[in-house]
């Protein structure tokens, strides 16, 4: 019989399966194996894609398998499906779906181990008899572990002394036994005593018998849809089957962890990037061994190899941490969807603002729906303000924090509550830039305006990191006024202390959060100091159920209006009702200011009333005239390479071939253009794009063509990435 394998080389940009023998002794060999071959003059590990009786290639050259590493196939047949679909529809090379699927660095069977000792009781009472006095630490020993029945052999080496311990190993005095231990501490249950209300519990039913589509869960902040995926997943154990629970990022996954973990104890895994590898290692493992039931994670943990699936639930669907915007490039829907249809079970999407593709979903019968328009505890939502921000401009303030908003903040402080401030920017400002002759400073490797960081005093490219020394003069024409340009967190927070020099000020944005635990620290601290305020980026939009917090203002909401993505209504409206439903979730009611230059933007007005649907119907009417998603695709490829003229040939090259296509579809074909990326260059890398946008009545026939166009033009000093309905054109 024949293998096809997919060898695991890194550096090869050409995704190709070899043919290989499987000798007699390897014949219960299955797809998903892990396998040594040799290859070249050497042995690689590589993966059993397929088997089949047959090859092309010539007897002489054919090799054989030279071992097969684990006693089970480490991908499981679903995820080699999965793997190969990826590789056909979402343009992915099979290794990187490998990768996916296999956690990288871990090394398998790495486990830790505790080793435990016991006394035989039998022995004992013999043993000690033969002691002499002067020895008083072996009884004293054996006198603790009666004590305590059992120790760990570190323990008793560290109190007793290791020549001890091993004398009563050795004399069979003491047995010790090895146990695997989790590297990642698991909570206990604890008693729950919620009862769903009428409406979490028609939610629950829907979502149970929604088996043959996905189903959109849209319940305003506060309706408490975290409940009713607990009892979703309480419904699915108890039928034997095991939930996939997906949340946006991974600074978010803790506090769903800790919730989770307090309903479903051991059941648990955790999947995400904060993990140490020998942690990861462990959780992987439980999960492939069937000893966790429910995997948590970020957009990675949808490949975790999870038998026998009764429900997948993506919380926050909106979030746009679900497409990954770097190298393999998915949207995790797809994949959950994929995942959802194999194991016939229902997925769930949940969120307050659907993204507008998958609420058009619900709406052609796509996908079903199931609501809760009203929070738990009846609380209203907070009442929005929006204040004009031309108008304080024109009365003489030229900040960016209105009258308005700073007596609010009075308020909170006076009456000791919280507040939340929310800028879309992280820095001190997006950019410098010369009054005299408009020099902006730039990163050498990457094309990108420097965003000047205060409290470091530095210039710091966003792209690669980089740091440049700060400007005092313009290099280019020698003045020294140099202006600031758009308001970030870091000025906003200064500010506002200048204003409240006695309230604490916290921080949350990507140059605070430095380690994988000061996302927690900042936040817990913010939520046991009040008086207090909280500045941060989109951080602070997510999920917190901070009670004291009476007040949340969005200090520039225009950020995310102008950007010139085709998402910029609506991800304006979801950022305005997230971070809004921070706001009076308690006690205290809530309240919110808007700053912006266009008050009358329709966007506003809506959001302002929580009116998602009147938002939607607005925004899927644009949609349509505009030919825009979901009525259109839109496919990004971008061609990389650190040769610029090859880069360029090619990408001339492909465009000239889709030329073509204009001709063949008419005008279902709206648009196509090559250019550079706006960021030109990346860690040396140039950087090309060509954007199409067509029908989705042709999207089948179009993107199978560009991919097959892509084949032909691969070339080992070029990287191809493909994106469908991208973020973001960066
Ligand atoms: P959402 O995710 O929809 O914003 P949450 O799930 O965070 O809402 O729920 C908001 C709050 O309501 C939480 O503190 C939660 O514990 C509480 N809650 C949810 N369901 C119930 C219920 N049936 N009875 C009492 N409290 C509930
Ligand atoms: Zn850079
Ligand atoms: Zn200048």
């Amino acid at each position: 019989m024949i293998a096809e394998i997919i060898v695991d080389v890194l550096s090869s940009q050409v995704d190709k399966v070899f043919d290989y023998n499987i000798p007699c002794s390897f014949d219960y060999l299955t797809e998903g194996y892990r396998v040594l071959v040799p290859f070249g003059n050497r042995m690689i590990e590589g993966y059993v894609l397929s088997i089949k009786k047959t090859t092309d290639c010539p007897p002489d050259k054919l090799k054989s398998i030279f071992q097969v590493c684990d006693k089970t196939p480490l991908i499981l047949p679903e995820i080699i499906e999965l793997i190969k679909y990826m590789k056909d529809k979402l343009y992915l090379r099979l290794l990187d779906g490998i990768r996916l699927a296999i956690p990288s660095q871990v090394k398998f069977g790495d486990y830790k181990f505790d080793t435990t000792a016991v006394l035989d009781d039998d022995k004992v009472q013999g043993y000690l008899a033969t002691l002499s006095k002067r020895q008083k630490n072996i009884p004293l020993l054996i006198e603790y572990l009666e004590n305590t029945g059992k120790s760990k052999l570190s323990v008793l080496n560290s109190k007793f002394g290791s020549a001890n311990v091993k004398k009563l190993i050795e004399n069979g005095v003491i047995v010790v036994s090895k146990s695997k231990i989790n590297r990642l501490a698991k909570a206990k249950k604890t008693q729950n005593d919620i009862k769903l209300t009428d409406l979490q519990k028609s939610c629950v039913k829907d979502i149970l018998k929604s088996t043959d589509k996905p189903i959109v869960l849209f319940g305003v902040t506060g309706s408490g849809k975290t409940e009713v995926y607990m009892n979703v997943i309480e419904n699915v154990l108890a039928k034997g089957k095991t939930a996939l629970m997906l949340v946006p990022e991974i600074s978010l996954t803790p506090q769903m962890v800790r919730v989770f973990s307090s309903r479903f104890g051991e059941d648990i895994a955790v999947l995400h990037s904060g993990l140490s590898v020998g942690e990861k290692h462990d959780e992987w493992m439980r999960i492939y061994n069937n000893e966790a039931k429910i995997v948590i994670g970020a957009r990675s943990a949808i490949f975790a190899p999870l038998r026998n699936i009764g429900v997948i639930i993506i919380d926050e669907e909106h979030d746009s941490s679900y497409l990954s915007d770097s190298n393999p490039r998915y949207l995790t829907h797809d994949i959950a969807v994929f995942r959802a249809r194999f194991n016939k079970c229902p997925l769930v999407l949940g969120s307050a603002t659907p993204s507008i593709e998958t609420f058009y979903k619900t709406q052609t019968h796509q996908y079903n729906l199931t609501q809760m328009p009203i929070r738990v505890n009846q609380k209203p939502m907070p009442k929005i303000e929006i204040v004009d921000m031309c108008n304080e401009f024109r009365m003489g303030n030229t900040t960016c924090l209105s009258t308005k908003l700073l007596d609010k903040l009075d308020e909170v402080i006076k009456s000791q509550n919280q507040a939340i401030l929310f800028i879309n920017r992280r820095g001190f400002s997006s950019y410098l830039m010369c009054k005299e002759c408009s020099y902006i400073p730039k990163c050498t490797e990457c094309d990108a305006n420097l965003v000047y960081h205060k409290d470091e005093n530095v210039l710091k490219c966003h792209y690669c990191g980089k740091k440049f020394r700060t400007l005092t003069k313009c290099p280019e024409c020698g003045s020294s006024s140099i202006k600031f340009g758009a308001t970030g967190t870091q000025q906003v927070a200064e500010l506002i202390h200048s204003h409240f020099p006695d309230v604490k000020v916290f921080r949350l944005d990507n140059d605070s959060v430095k380690t994988k635990n000061s996302y927690n620290e900042i936040l817990s601290a913010f939520g046991a100091t009040t008086p207090s305020i909280l500045v941060g980026t989109q951080m602070v939009t997510k999920g917190h159920d901070f009670p004291k917090v009476s007040f949340v203002g969005i200090i520039d909401a225009d950020i995310s209006l102008f950007n010139y993505s085709y998402k910029a209504n609506e991800t304006t409206f979801q950022l305005v009702t997230q971070v809004s439903g921070r706001a009076g979730r308690s006690e205290t009611a809530g309240e919110v200011i808007l700053q912006t230059y266009v008050p009358k933007n329709p966007v506003y007005l809506t959001s302002i009333n929580y009116d998602f649907k009147k938002f939607y119907e607005k925004e899927i009417n644009l949609r349509e005239t505009t030919k825009f998603p979901p009525f259109a695709k839109i496919v990004r490829v971008l061609l990389t390479s650190e040769d610029d003229d090859l880069v360029k040939a090619i990408t001339h090259k492909f465009v000239l071939k889709l030329k073509d296509f204009r001709v063949k579809y008419g005008e279902k074909f709206f648009f196509l253009e090559a250019m550079k990326s706006p960021v030109n260059k990346i860690k040396n890398k140039h950087r090309y794009q060509v954007v199409l946008r067509f029908d989705t009545s042709i999207e089948t026939d179009v993107i199978s063509e560009i991919y097959h166009e892509l084949d032909t033009l691969k070339n080992n000093k070029l990287s191809v990435f493909v994106e469908l309905n991208p973020n973001s054109l960066s």
